[in-house]
């Protein structure tokens, strides 16, 4: 078998490759160092929009307060400035400067020919999501305990008991920086593809976008995901409420297993029998001291 053949069936038994394929003819910007950094800038930009839609602008339909967590609270156009201009001066002072040493520095992305098989694409992906998880619930618990850290870095982003999308990068810059880290670094520990490496950095972008966006949807993964796994917006939003729960940004195993778990509020601030226990214990708890 001649190695053009070799090279044709191996491409077809990569589901992935069509999608690798939409690079042929870009490959210029998309080796580019610069091209991680304006793929997840957009992706975090086009994620945010639709949610700011419905913020300012369906606020009366019957819908908005049926599935907004705490439909009681309003963004307000300071809310939008305030988080718009923290985003804007980490952006400006701190992606941009690293955006442009990095495109001095870091060589060109290597290109493979072949797309990662579907297998290794989700493994990957899977494996990167759960060492951010905990890596982040670490870093959040320590951020909460250590009140140093709490009232220097982490506090801040703690200024919005409400969470809306943009408060997913009121951040501040050291914060952003680890949380950058993790989201870019994680992939490198299996010798990722560039396109496992790319899309595993957009779903750390879309778990912080979605965990802050204020609403629960029914299509959302958290409410169809089995066994509890999955905490979502709603248990984030609940981690802003009472800033000693729910560190973990995504799963619920290690708030469940260290006690830190606090049932979330539903849509529409709905609260389960769990909640409505977890709340009488802790009323219980707080009087006898
Ligand atoms: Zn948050
Ligand atoms: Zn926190």
């Amino acid at each position: 078998m001649s190695n053009v053949s070799m090279l044709t069936e191996a491409d077809d038994t990569r589901l992935l490759q069509p999608i690798w394929d939409l690079r042929i003819g870009y490959e210029e910007y998309i080796s580019s160092p610069l091209f991680p950094v304006i793929l997840s800038m957009a992706f975090y930009l086009g994620s945010c929009l639709p949610f700011t839609a419905m913020d300012l602008f369906c606020t009366k339909q019957s819908w908005y307060k049926k599935y907004k967590i705490q439909p009681g609270k309003v963004v307000t156009g300071f809310n939008y400035r305030d988080t718009l201009f923290l985003t804007a001066a980490n952006h400006l002072l701190l992606i941009l400067p690293a955006s442009i040493a990095q495109w001095i520095w870091v060589p060109p992305t290597d290109l493979p020919k072949l797309a990662p098989s579907l297998y290794e694409f989700l493994w990957q992906q899977v494996a990167g999501v759960f060492i951010f998880d905990f890596q982040y619930y670490v870093w959040h618990w320590s951020h909460h305990k250590v009140k140093f850290l709490y009232k220097h870095i982490h506090g801040l982003h703690h200024r919005y008991s409400s969470p809306f999308v943009w408060v997913a990068e009121y951040l501040h810059p050291w914060e952003l920086i680890t949380v950058g880290l993790f989201a870019t670094t994680n992939s490198w520990f299996f010798k990722s593809h560039p396109l496992t490496v790319w899309s595993y950095m957009l779903v750390i972008v879309w778990i912080s976008v979605e965990a802050h966006i204020g609403f629960d949807f029914p299509y959302l993964l958290h409410n169809w995901c089995p066994f509890d796994l999955v905490g979502g917006a709603p248990k984030h939003d609940m981690h802003h409420q009472k800033p000693l729960t729910n560190y973990q940004p995504f799963f619920n195993h290690f708030d469940r297993l260290f006690g830190t778990y606090c049932p979330p509020m539903r849509r529409g601030g709905s609260k389960s029998k769990e909640l409505l226990a977890y709340e009488l214990r802790y009323r219980e708890n707080k009087k006898r001291g």
